[in-house]
């Protein structure tokens, strides 16, 4: 029996088929986990929050509808909502939560929100947010340099 500690021990250990098994069954559940609600999910540009695309069309976003206007809206959603973000948290007291203040969240509402969206915003709807007394940071990690 050959046994080589080649790698620390956070590696995945590749000689061990029976770890092999328990790793894919890891990875098998928290895959259909995700898979049950990430694909229609997708992530307000302006707040981040993530809804499924239902949610956005039957309700809007809650922090952003008075200017997105996405009810109802297949185009807006398009446009102000995107399907690739990353990292989800959980915001259950937006107003108390050192969270909501790191990821300038406060006053928002309860929810789920990614901490980062990729998607590009058209002028427009940057444009009504500012009209609405909204400061558009944008979330895909390019506006975290200055500090
Ligand atoms: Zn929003």
């Amino acid at each position: 029996m050959k046994f080589k500690p080649s790698r620390p021990p956070s590696g995945y250990p590749l000689d061990c088929a029976k770890d092999s098994r328990n790793y894919q069954g890891y990875r098998a559940r928290s895959a259909s986990t995700i898979k049950m609600s990430l694909r229609s999910l997708r992530a307000c540009m302006i707040c981040s929050i993530v809804q499924p695309q239902a949610k956005f069309s039957r309700e809007g976003c809650p922090n952003c509808e008075e200017f997105l206007e996405l009810r109802h809206n297949g185009d807006a959603i398009a446009e102000a909502t995107s399907s690739v973000f990353e990292g989800l948290i959980t915001l259950a007291d937006p107003e108390n939560s050192w969270v909501a203040k790191w990821q300038r969240l406060q006053g928002y509402a309860p929810g789920t929100y990614a901490v980062k969206v990729v998607g590009v915003l058209p002028e427009e709807v940057i444009a009504a947010a500012e009209n609405a007394g909204i400061k558009y940071i944008p979330r895909d990690g390019s506006g975290e340099v200055e500090q």
